[in-house]
């Protein structure tokens, strides 16, 4: 757009606003399986005006903002309660679970580099099922990640490979309670033993889990212990903007203690301005997450989280029975929560995937990886919970569609080339070329994006990243020629 001349009225703003809306995934009536956690149009209400009422108050400065403060103690003090942390434990309100997580890598990084000098190229040992976020951090702060296979069956973490993989530079083992892509919890005590035994750190992503497991628990389900309740566990990430339902930007990283919590936070002296201490990545942030978590909670309260957990567990049941009951899908490894992996030995999913898409549904792709099949993945909301009968009855009926069409395979020639290429020698036109083979030109996908995922999940994750980064490095350009969009 080109900034306006005058002021537009109030109504010409939200008009343009709602028009650019058009193309966005609706969410409400529950056949989104992923992106939005919320529970329901009434704490809705309250989650977003308290974070109207705190959207311009800043948290960089929590000695002018005593309110902020309180908030991120509160919600502190609730995670450590809820996480079983002993006395002593504290936390930082972070951004989202990346954050979370990153956070603790940093953490980790510093506390060896103060205690453990000799080290000069440290690692951490994390399962292939961990979350990205930890590719993330081993990127940003140069900590590289150790990754090992998982169990080929249940897909969670091998302790005994796990330990194998430790080398003298290892700094932090991580595991998840439970991982996204399968729902399975690693074992965390015989993990957290190990790590304990090798005088490492151990850090619990629970940023999906954390909050829903103890409610799971709580209503008889086997749940393991997978918190500060095991004792070689040194730092936890748990999201409050998933199954706490608040609205994003709000998670929790926890320590055992202040003495690892302290390497987390960053302090500035050197320069003109004024003194800078950052306990976590932001610096300037509105305090509108905060107030938004706090009132989310209150709003929900403990009874509404258990009576909602039943319901999401219910959920979860139905769509793990019924998928299985379908000829040709079966469900990778034995979900412990509400994530779930659809996969198919003799079907092409991601042209499942399309086919659930054109009937209205929005389910997630997940590529092959580490003995992992390429899957269907669903993340259940509370809002989804309604709509289990109707998204199994499409299932079938997309397996049958599906069924008699003849997979769409990379063209062999194609392949070889693909698998010849070195991900660093490749050019940006190279890559605009592959991308415009499976039908992306621009911003827009096709339709179909069964073509272009099973491209991406033929190629090595090297090339795939290298892709996708090419993909949004295009995406992201200035609208400088376009009208401002208006229906
Ligand atoms: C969602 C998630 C994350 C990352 O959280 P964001 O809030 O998306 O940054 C990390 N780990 C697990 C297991 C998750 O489910």
């Amino acid at each position: 757009m080109k900034l306006p001349k005058t002021p537009l009225s109030r109504d010409d703003i939200f008009a343009r606003l709602e028009a650019c809306r058009a193309g966005d995934l609706p969410w409400r009536q529950g056949r989104s399986w992923g992106y939005v956690y919320d529970a329901g149009p009434a704490t809705e209400e309250i989650s977003k005006e308290a974070f109207m009422s705190f959207l311009s108050e800043n948290a960089l400065d929590p000695t002018v903002y005593p309110s902020l403060l309180r908030f991120e103690n509160d919600l502190i003090a609730v995670a450590v309660d809820h996480l079983n942390a002993p006395e002593g434990a504290v936390g930082s309100f972070t951004s989202g679970g990346t954050e979370s997580i990153l956070l603790a890598i940093k953490t980790a990084r510093d506390f060896a580099r103060a205690t453990r000098p000799a080290i000069k190229k440290p690692n951490m040992v994390i399962p292939t099922t961990a979350h990205a976020a930890f590719h993330k951090a081993a990127d940003y702060f140069d900590v590289e990640a150790i990754t090992v296979a998982v169990d080929p069956q249940t897909y969670k973490a091998d302790p005994q490979a796990m330990r194998a993989a430790i080398t003298e530079d290892t700094i932090l083992m991580a595991a998840s309670a439970p991982s996204y892509a399968h729902g399975v919890i690693d074992p965390i005590a015989e993990l957290a033993a190990i790590a304990q035994e090798a005088e490492l750190l151990f850090h619990v992503d629970a940023c999906i889990g954390g909050w829903l497991l103890p409610y799971l628990r709580r209503l008889g389900k086997d749940i393991p212990d997978f918190d500060f309740a095991i004792p070689g566990v040194t730092s936890i990430s748990m999201d409050y903007h998933k199954y706490a339902y608040a609205p994003k930007g709000a998670s929790v990283v926890v320590y055992r203690d202040a003495e690892l919590r302290r390497h987390q936070i960053f302090a500035c002296a050197r320069w003109t301005g004024y003194s800078v201490v950052n306990p976590t990545m932001q610096s300037s942030k509105s305090g509108g997450p905060l107030a938004a978590a706090w009132a989310t909670l209150n709003a929900i309260g403990d009874e509404g989280y258990l009576a909602i957990a039943r319901t999401m567990d219910e959920a979860a049941r139905l769509i793990v029975e019924g998928v299985n009951a379908i000829d040709g899908l079966e469900v990778l490894g034995q979900p412990e929560m509400s994530l779930i992996g659809i996969s198919s030995e003799s079907l092409d999913i991601f042209a499942i995937i399309d086919a659930m898409n054109r009937r209205g549904w929005y389910v997630q792709a997940q590529l092959g990886f580490a003995g992992s099949k390429p899957n269907l993945h669903l993340s259940i909301a509370p809002s989804n919970a309604p709509k289990v009968s109707a998204l199994l009855e499409d299932l079938a009926a997309c397996v049958e569609e599906v069924r008699g069409v003849e997979p769409e395979t990379l063209d062999p020639g194609m392949a070889a080339m693909l698998g010849g290429l070195d991900p660093s020698q490749l050019s940006p036109e190279m890559m605009r070329q592959m991308l415009a083979a499976v039908g992306i030109e621009g911003a827009s996908l096709p339709e179909r994006m069964a073509p272009i995922n099973g491209l991406l999940n033929a190629l090595s994750p090297e090339l795939c990243e290298k892709l996708l980064a090419a993909f949004f490095n295009d995406l992201f350009r200035p609208t400088r020629e376009a009208e401002p969009a208006l229906a």
